[in-house]
């Protein structure tokens, strides 16, 4: 899906051989953005995607509450569900904004464990409720922000 106008099929991806796994020393800017992720509902990479699809003139529903894991986007008339996830909070697989806090681990990794988890349920109910999903990673961001919106491009 969003083949066309975002051209999500060709952006980026991470490599898994080349991801930094090394949870390395942050710095205090790189910490502070973390939690900020953490606590917020991936606030700015949503709004990124949702200016990109408003510019190609999409109509989408927000948060539909009825659907397992209150997708993003919701395009009722596709039945077709946009998640935009925060690489860290989600468990972005091979992503070096993934990587693991080094300390207080057996705080963070029931959690990340279980958000994880989650997600892949929902995934899996809203596809036997007949939806399509797909995840857009903050990651893949600044890729998206660089394309505009073309002719004849559908979701
Ligand atoms: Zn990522």
């Amino acid at each position: 899906m969003l083949s066309t106008c975002t051209h999500l099929s060709s952006v980026r991806r991470v490599s898994y051989d080349t991801a930094n796994f090394d949870n390395g020393h942050l710095s205090r800017t790189e910490r502070s953005e973390r939690m900020a992720r953490i606590r917020g509902r991936d606030t700015k990479p949503e709004l990124a995607v949702r200016r990109l699809l408003h510019r190609c003139g999409f109509r989408y529903r927000l948060h539909r509450a009825t659907l397992p894991g209150k997708p993003d986007l919701v395009f009722p008339s596709r039945q077709k569900v946009i998640f935009v996830h925060g690489c860290f909070w989600h468990r972005h697989p091979g992503c070096p904004l993934a990587r693991l806090p080094k300390s207080r681990l057996e705080f963070w990794l029931p959690k990340l464990k279980d958000n994880r988890l989650r997600d892949l349920k929902n995934i899996r109910r809203l596809r036997k409720l007949g939806w399509k999903t797909h995840v857009v990673w903050e990651c893949q961001l600044p890729d998206l922000n660089r394309l505009g919106p073309r002719k004849g491009h559908t979701v």
